[in-house]
């Protein structure tokens, strides 16, 4: 968007752009449950202007006001209802005006409107600060909101912007000689309250009390918010409610967090920061899936809002400050990512998640099983990614076994069952929890009295990856065709002779075709009928049942069946074809017990294809 030089100093009449449109309509139509979030988001913005400034001048001393406090000012008239807040930050120019104030990045406002429009009218305050709409939320309070700002750049001019909170905006010149933005509100008869001192100040203390810069009141200098970093601070002078405080300000979630980590080092790194695990995955009403953020500050000076190379991936969840003297400054943000510094950060930091992790699981039952119940998931892609720490992250796996009750066991608990001669961990992939308990597989297991690790996680496929074995013992899973037990189990008697036996291994060959690799006895089945094995390396097969997971089409390699000799069915379908070489019950019986493994591995592509062939077989049922 550009005014041509002619024109720029003329005041002119825009529209806003559609979907600021729809957003002033959800804000107009919401019910005002919190409506004060509007200082958070004018003070946000402030606030980010003037680190924005602050990075600036770290390298450009060619800007308007060089010497000008970094500050926030608030000023309220009760008489004209009026509140102004007005900072030193970068400022804008007429064009920025236009482009900020004007438009919002298309896709957050859509999700804003989808989020907060039908159904959700109570918790568009709640949301707006997310979507990068904040500064809209001024007409949930103001009928009418007035903008002088001039930007830092010394050439530039002070313009002003207004607008009703209709479709349209005045852009015009005005007077001003200081850097910054004036944001000026003339409250509605209904938001009057907002225009009194000790009104805004409790606004603050909630809201903003850690805001970087300060925040003062009036003319005189009176500052509301404490500004200290909490992080600066010893431990023991912390007060939990402070840091929850610390927690809803960084994070805008109502939610106490789940636990925090605060720590202050000297060597090998200087660096003060508090990490706060939260309690829920998803955030509140609007199922947002969290990615955690950690600030990154040197010398009090944000220098990257997000940033991402201070844990390892898989700690995304986390979210916090890191504050750190050691830190370059006067070098590209890409540069401070880099430097060794930061890595120096990323390792103290992470080994000491590690630990708090580690310490809560040996400490804390409960509050480590909701824990897993919530990041279980990231801590089995750390198994995947992170050989360095693995021996941590595995005292953090829990898992079910066809043994284990509500409470998830480990894989110490594992190894300290197995039985005489095992120096392996089995292990059984299925869709469900409920899948794996009722699986073939377990049969020769439960006759040996040896534990399976039942695994149902998508996930689990991928963590397998990283973990092969674990204190000298092999993981494998119960589908491997040469499959060989430790102990004994009495045999399963065979139902029916070889022969007949064998009419029935050749029926499902012929039916089952290039679906299977070979048909053939099991000698470990005792209950179960029939059951899908495999003879190729391990991998393919796990990162195939991934795929199908995630609901994409996956080739199938095809597998071995083992018919078991000891069970009735299987005895019942051989003696059908002594009569009937052709037998239709025995065909579609074949497919259906096919099928059956399929579907409970979760290896099944479409399930709902089954239901003839089950109606063809309970008709012949019913015939008796
Ligand atoms: P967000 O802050 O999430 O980007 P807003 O709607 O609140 O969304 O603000 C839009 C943009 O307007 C900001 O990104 C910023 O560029 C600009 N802006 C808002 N307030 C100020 C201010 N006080 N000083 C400088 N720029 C500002």
């Amino acid at each position: 968007m550009t005014t041509d030089q002619t024109t720029a100093q003329e005041p002119e009449a825009l529209t806003f752009k559609a979907e600021v449109q729809q957003v002033l309509h959800i804000l107009a139509h919401s019910l005002y449950t919190d409506r004060e979030i509007f200082l958070r988001e004018l003070i946000s913005n402030a606030s980010d202007a003037l680190n924005r400034m602050q990075f600036e001048m770290l390298t450009n001393r060619e800007v308007l006001d060089p010497e000008a406090e970094l500050a926030i000012r608030i000023e309220v008239d009760s008489e004209a209802k009026t509140i102004t807040i007005s900072d030193s930050g970068t400022g804008m120019t007429r064009e920025d005006l236009v482009d900020h104030l004007g438009t919002i990045a298309q896709s957050s406002a859509r999700a804003f409107v989808q989020q907060a429009g039908e159904g959700h009218k109570a918790a568009a305050s709640e949301i707006i600060g997310q979507f990068g709409v904040g500064f809209y939320s001024v007409f949930m309070v103001a009928d009418k909101v007035t903008v002088v700002s001039r930007s830092f750049r010394p050439d530039a001019e002070a313009a002003m912007w207004a607008s009703v909170g209709d479709a349209t905006f005045q852009i015009s010149a005005a007077e001003r000689a200081q850097r910054g933005t004036t944001i000026t509100l003339h409250l509605k008869e209904d938001a009057a309250e907002f225009a009194n001192s000790w009104r805004i100040e409790q606004i603050i203390k909630r809201h903003s009390d850690f805001v970087a810069f300060p925040i003062y009141m009036g003319d005189g200098d009176r500052q509301l918010n404490q500004q200290k970093a909490l992080w600066r601070r010893a431990p023991r002078e912390v007060e939990a409610e402070q840091y929850q405080n610390l927690y809803r300000q960084l994070t805008l979630d109502a939610d106490a967090p789940l636990m925090q980590i605060h720590l202050s080092t000297d060597v090998p790194v200087d660096m003060h920061s508090i990490l706060f695990v939260p309690a829920k995955r998803e955030r509140g009403l609007i199922e947002r899936r969290i990615e955690g953020k950690v600030k990154l500050y040197s010398r009090k000076v944000l220098i990257l809002e997000e940033a991402k190379e201070i844990l390892p991936n898989y700690f995304r969840f986390v979210e916090g400050v890191v504050d750190s003297e050691d830190l370059p400054l006067n070098v590209s943000r890409e540069a401070v990512q880099s430097s060794p510094v930061m890595q120096r950060i990323r390792k103290t930091l992470t080994s000491r998640m590690h630990r708090e992790l580690n310490d809560l699981a040996s400490q804390d039952a409960a509050k480590f099983a909701a824990f897993w119940h919530e990041f279980g998931v990231f801590i089995k892609e750390g198994i995947a990614t992170d050989y360095e720490h693995r021996n941590e992250l595995l005292k953090l796996l829990r898992f079910h076994s066809n043994r284990s009750g509500e409470e998830l066991i480990t894989l110490e608990q594992y190894k300290s069952r197995i039985v005489d001669g095992q120096t392996e961990i089995y292990y059984l992939l299925a869709s469900s929890l409920e899948g794996g308990r009722t699986s073939p597989h377990l049969d020769p297991f439960v006759a040996r009295g040896i534990e399976v690790v039942i695994m149902h996680d998508i996930m689990d496929g991928f963590m397998l990856s990283g973990l092969r074995d674990y204190e000298g013992l092999k993981l494998r899973n119960v589908d491997e065709a040469d499959l060989e037990l430790p102990g004994e189990a009495e045999a399963a008697a065979p139902q029916v002779d070889e022969a007949t036996f064998a009419r029935i291994v050749e029926r499902a060959k012929a039916v089952l075709g290039e679906h299977v690799k070979d048909v053939r006895a099991s000698t470990l089945l005792r209950d179960s009928p029939a059951r899908l094995v495999s003879d190729d390396e391990g991998m393919g097969r796990e990162m195939q049942r991934i795929q199908q997971m995630l609901g994409r089409e996956a080739e199938q390699t095809p597998r071995i069946l083992e018919l078991n000799p000891a069970s009735n069915l299987i005895a019942a379908l051989a003696r059908r074809l002594e009569n009937d070489p052709d037998d239709a019950v025995t065909t579609a019986a074949i497919e259906q017990l096919y099928d059956n493994t399929l579907l409970i591995e979760g290896m099944h592509q479409n399930p709902a294809t089954m239901v003839p062939r089950i109606m063809q077989l309970l008709e012949a049922a019913a015939r008796g």
